[in-house]
């Protein structure tokens, strides 16, 4: 039987940190504040790859990528509205593995692993396991596509679709390629970022296959985050057709300022990314930390608006359980 040997992304994804002593170790901070934090850690565990450790500055406990990824004492907080399903996704779930919220999309719990784990997410506590289909329980989706030509657009979503193999992912798309109606491949991911090396040849096999117009909707919150491997991902993923698309939380502590989001806007653009969305914190229980209030962020786009052209300044936005879209703010 042939030996399958798993991609280099891969190798990173199952040698990414996954203890929160290590990643103060390595990043040559004291851990003396884990105590607090180990409830943050046992309910959402630590999840840092070495690609993305790579980017954070040794000693400094207010690293903005480190203060995305590392768990906090705040996490075990009670505080009034922030719970376990913010946008009370389960309600919306006509079929194991999908979500149908918005009229003309649907979008695929693809796969339920994330090559980083986001202390904000506000997906921390989503019931992965209960909507991660077999590939028969697929079938039922495909069928909810197939049997509503209103939807022209599917978007892979998770946890993170690309942490799905490429033999999983050509699979599905080549079915999605077959339903007719469909117009739009949407793809939301932290992978290019976390792990550069995602977008590799295999990757980039089926992605260049589909008749499908192909959108990538990238998830960084700092300019830092963009070293020379991602504006390099980003080249490839544009070479293969696919429109480049970047949404961002508003993060106390990581991107809370004028400078910070008007570096991050100029970075991205740099490496052929549209700024698109900045979303306000969603309310999941563990993040409250994270908020900015609804004043201070308007007033920080206003700032953007002053300092950068109109295509560089992302849409306010917050996702409202239930509402047609998200809501601008
Ligand atoms: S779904 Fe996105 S934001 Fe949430 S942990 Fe995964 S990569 Fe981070």
């Amino acid at each position: 039987m042939p030996v399958i040997l798993p991609s280099a992304w891969q190798a990173q994804l199952s040698g990414a940190i996954r203890d929160p002593r290590e990643l103060c170790r390595r990043l040559g901070l004291d851990d003396s504040w884990l105590p607090g934090a180990e409830h943050g850690h046992a309910l959402f565990e630590v999840r840092v790859p070495e690609a993305f450790l790579a980017r954070m500055r040794h000693g400094d406990p207010d690293d903005p990528l480190l203060r995305q990824v590392l768990p906090l004492a705040a996490e075990s907080e009670v505080v009034p509205g922030y719970v376990a399903d913010p946008l009370s996704e389960a309600d919306h779930t006509p079929a194991r593995g999908l979500i149908h919220k918005y009229t003309g999309r649907v979008l695929l719990i693809t796969s339920p692993a994330c090559a980083v784990n986001c202390r904000y997410c506000f997906r921390r506590q989503f019931p992965y396991e209960e909507n991660t289909p077999s590939r028969s329980q697929w079938e039922t989706s495909l069928e909810h596509l197939s049997g509503d030509t209103s939807i022209s657009e599917a978007i892979l979503s998770g946890g993170d679709p690309l942490a799905a193999s490429d033999r999983q992912l050509a699979w599905l798309v080549e079915r999605l390629d077959a339903i007719p109606h469909l117009k739009r491949l949407r793809i939301h991911t932290r992978l290019p970022v976390v792990i550069p090396d995602r977008v590799d040849d295999a990757l980039l096999e089926w992605l260049g296959a589909t008749r499908l117009q192909k959108v990538v909707v990238l998830h960084i919150n700092h300019a830092n985050e963009i070293d020379d491997a991602v504006v390099e991902a980003c080249e490839r993923l544009k070479a293969a057709g696919v429109t480049l698309l970047n949404q961002s939380v508003l993060l106390r502590g990581v991107n809370d300022g004028v400078d910070a989001l008007a570096a991050l806007s100029e970075r991205l653009f740099e490496a052929g990314v549209l700024p698109y969305y900045l979303h306000v914190l969603d309310p999941v229980a563990g993040a409250a930390h994270f908020d900015v209030p609804d004043e201070e962020a308007r007033g920080l786009v206003a700032g953007l608006r002053d300092v950068l052209p109109g295509f560089l300044v992302p849409k306010l936005v917050r996702e409202i359980p239930g509402g047609a879209s998200k809501a601008p703010l």
